[in-house]
């Protein structure tokens, strides 16, 4: 989300006559984008502002912007972070950057972070960096409640893009040559078009046939909202990918309930079976918080025994860390000591890892089609792409370019990463 974000800023200095800087070293203007959702993100913020501030002493015009989740909360305390920052600006304002920019050439400090319902940024083209998938955002904000979240208190009420606007932006996005389109949303299912009567199950359809030739991926969806007509569009689809994301954050239905999450355990194993009665070959992933409050060592059990049950294909794992505001932060204790939870984390690490790379082990020998999205990290002579079910696959390049569809034979793997060969040739 804040990739597609910082899409429209740019787009939006662009349009008001800046032009991208190559290097940080050749900016005069330097907005940093930012993430609340938990406290190590905020950490690096504040690390990242002392280098910055050193920038600033050296070079007396350099502007700087904090933009995004921790201003919206942190309102003009945050000036106090450091005295490199000139201006700050929430997510639903950032139409306002080139009003803030000029107030802060004239020395003052600006801060613009008023919500507004119904920003969607409509009618901006946004400047995306890659050239192969592009984030395409449907909906903004949240009205869940889940008590560990900030997102509801950064990112304000839920709203979603006009299907219109959405078609219109695909449309643009095949046109451009792009070769995938993450929908994106806090929660997709919550999606409800304002000019028609659509759910998110028919705007993916509806994106799915306006670019046939793209893969279609989307994210987050939520268990409670996950519906069975989504579940059986991206059945019907074959652009569609075969994966869902969908966060369970704890295997414990009391510290759901304590999560204000809306389901128990069971209902969330419930869709897992729909999902894979309807869709056999699905890939499936989750969200994992280790350590909430309240949770003791029979609850954390049952996540590790939920992990070796569904055999997620991959886990984004994270401890708990405290939100201020968030309804956990006003009324639950943070009782879990720090080492418990790392404890606790490692140990869903580590199990989760080793399901992962069994899962990839599994695919040594088949042939799986990969959109390669660019060189491998190690060497241009190997491509990286990733599978329809979001696996990342490093090939032997033999030719192939990044946007190519390539038949791969899997002939080794790790936990996170498969190895392999073309089983072709590029055609001329
Ligand atoms: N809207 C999405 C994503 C929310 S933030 C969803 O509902 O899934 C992404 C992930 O960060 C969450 O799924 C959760 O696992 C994690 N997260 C959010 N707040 C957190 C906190 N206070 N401490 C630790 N992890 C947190
Ligand atoms: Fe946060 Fe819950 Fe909303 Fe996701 S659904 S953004 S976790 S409040």
């Amino acid at each position: 989300m804040n990739q597609a974000d910082s899409a429209i800023m740019a787009a939006l200095l662009v349009e008001d006559g800046y032009v991208p800087a190559e290097s940080e070293g050749e900016a005069g203007i330097i907005l940093l984008n930012t993430c609340a959702v938990r406290e190590n993100a905020v950490e690096r913020i504040e690390h990242y502002l002392q280098h910055l501030l050193g920038m600033k002493r050296k070079q007396k015009d350099l502007i700087l912007g904090v933009a995004g989740c921790i201003p919206q909360y942190q309102r003009e305390e945050m000036f106090s972070m450091s005295p490199a920052i000139d201006f700050l600006a929430g997510p639903d304002t950032y139409r306002s950057l080139p009003l803030l920019i000029s107030q802060a050439r004239s020395g003052k400090r600006a801060a613009s972070l008023e919500f507004n319902p119904a920003e969607t940024y409509a009618g901006i083209d946004p400047r995306r960096q890659g050239l192969i998938t592009a984030f395409v955002p449907v909906m903004r904000g949240c009205n869940n409640m889940c008590a560990y979240c900030v997102v509801p208190f950064t990112r304000g009420r839920e709203r979603s893009h006009t299907m219109s606007s959405v078609l219109d932006e695909v449309r643009k996005v095949a046109a451009s040559g792009y070769r995938e389109i993450t929908l994106l949303g806090q929660n997709v299912n919550s999606y409800s078009a304002p000019d028609r009567d659509m759910d998110f199950a028919g705007l993916l359809e509806a994106v799915s046939r306006q670019a046939p030739e793209l893969r279609i991926r989307f994210t987050t969806s939520h268990p409670k909202d996950i519906s069975e007509s989504l579940v059986r569009t991206i059945a019907r689809r074959p652009n569609i990918c075969n994966h869902i994301h969908l966060p369970v954050q704890s295997g414990s239905s009391r510290v759901l309930g304590l999560m204000n999450r809306g389901h128990t355990i069971e209902q969330y194993r419930e869709k897992i079976a729909l999902i894979r009665s309807v869709i056999p070959d699905v890939s499936l992933s989750t969200d994992l918080i280790a350590g909430f409050c309240g949770e003791d060592e029979a609850d954390h059990q049952l996540t590790l025994k939920l992990l070796s049950d569904i055999r997620f294909d991959a886990a984004y794992m994270f401890f708990y860390s405290t939100r201020p505001g968030t309804l956990a932060a006003r009324t639950l204790e943070d009782d879990v000591p720090e080492a418990v939870k790392k404890r606790r984390l490692q140990e869903i690490i580590d199990l989760q890892n080793d399901i992962s790379g069994q899962l990839l082990q599994q695919s040594i020998g088949s042939v799986v089609e990969v959109l390669a999205e660019s060189e491998s990290r190690r060497s241009a002579a190997q491509l990286m792409g990733r599978t329809d079910t979001n696996r990342a696959v490093v090939f032997d390049r033999k030719g192939y370019q990044p946007g190519d569809l390539v038949s791969v034979l899997i002939t080794s793997a790790t936990s996170a990463t498969m190895t392999g060969t073309p089983t072709d040739s590029p055609r001329c």
